[in-house]
């Protein structure tokens, strides 16, 4: 075979290598200025309850408006965390967060939806991590029980006693703990066993293939995780039919493009007014 045409080619390989470190240093360079250039903004998406569909909480997922481009947050948060960048702008994200409920909880009555913020292994592991959380929720006015936050579970290859500890101190504060994305790494069984977080989102990759191999896996995670007392949120939910099929498994709780994309958070109060009864 002709060797300039293979994708293995080293020719291949180095353009795409030299486009991706370029980016990165683009994507680097530009990063630090982005909170003060007012770059950066954080969009809430719905998290219903399935057997009512009101609302119970909002995602909180950051966005980087860099000269027009959108950048994807599984792009930059990777960049942040590479150069140190990613405490800072998570402490930015948990106050604007903790700030947006504070304000939603005065729209409604009966309707006082919580905030569910992603926190980085390196944000959780920082020292000051448990002082941040305490004083966003303080200047915000926000009630701890209207916190939650979310860990990737790829974050279990790390230091588990400074995680568990971390995990233990957020609890006894009040804050509810999510493992996100659950299912997608190896390991999977051994942190829900060892690890008493109160909230597990099922992985859209399986949400997506409910018609095939899908609806197994999801109602083996579904008995597991009640028999351990967590509560289940499926990620990604985009059809009717999704809706019906996880709510008979009794999954308590479903997000997605089917309840809403995310949102700005001034659409948040006549979404609200909407969706409410
Ligand atoms: P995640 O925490 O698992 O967030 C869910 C992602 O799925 C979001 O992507 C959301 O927009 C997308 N999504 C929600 N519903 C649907 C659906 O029905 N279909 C499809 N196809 N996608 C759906 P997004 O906003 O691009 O965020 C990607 C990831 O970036 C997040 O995954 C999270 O791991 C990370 N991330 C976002 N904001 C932050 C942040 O403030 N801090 C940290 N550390 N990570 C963040
Ligand atoms: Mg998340
Ligand atoms: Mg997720
Ligand atoms: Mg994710």
């Amino acid at each position: 075979y002709q060797k300039k045409n293979h994708p293995c080619s080293v020719g291949v390989f180095n353009v795409s290598m030299r486009q991706r470190i370029l980016r990165e240093n683009i994507l680097k360079n530009g990063l630090p200025l982005a909170i003060d250039k007012q770059q950066l903004r954080v969009v809430f998406q719905p998290i219903v309850q399935a057997k009512d569909q009101n609302i119970v909480s909002f995602e909180a997922l950051l966005r980087w408006n860099f000269h027009g481009e959108n950048v994807s947050p599984d792009e930059f948060i990777t960049i942040a965390e590479q150069y140190g960048l990613i405490v800072p702008i998570g402490t930015w994200v948990l106050q604007q967060s903790c700030l947006a409920a504070a304000q939603w909880a005065e729209y409604l009555k009966n309707v006082k939806p919580s905030v569910s913020v992603n926190v980085s292994l390196l944000q959780l592991n920082s020292p000051n991590f448990i002082d941040t959380v305490t004083s966003s929720l303080n200047i915000a006015n926000l009630s701890a029980n209207k916190l939650t936050i979310e860990i990737t579970e790829s974050i279990f290859a790390s230091d588990k006693a400074i995680l568990f500890e971390r995990i233990k101190k957020l609890q006894s504060l009040g804050i509810k703990v999510s493992i996100d994305d659950f299912g997608t790494e190896y390991s999977s069984l051994s942190v829900i066993q060892d690890l008493a977080a109160d909230i597990i989102k099922i992985d859209r990759s399986f949400v997506g293939k409910l018609n095939s191999n899908g609806l197994p896996i999801i109602e083996a995670i579904k008995q597991m995780a009640t028999k351990l007392n967590y509560t289940v949120v499926a990620e990604g939910v985009e059809t009717i039919e999704q809706v019906k099929v996880l709510t008979e498994l009794d999954v308590e709780m479903l997000q997605g493009y089917y309840f809403g994309k995310p949102l700005e958070l001034v659409e948040i109060k006549d979404y609200l007014l909407k969706h409410s009864i």
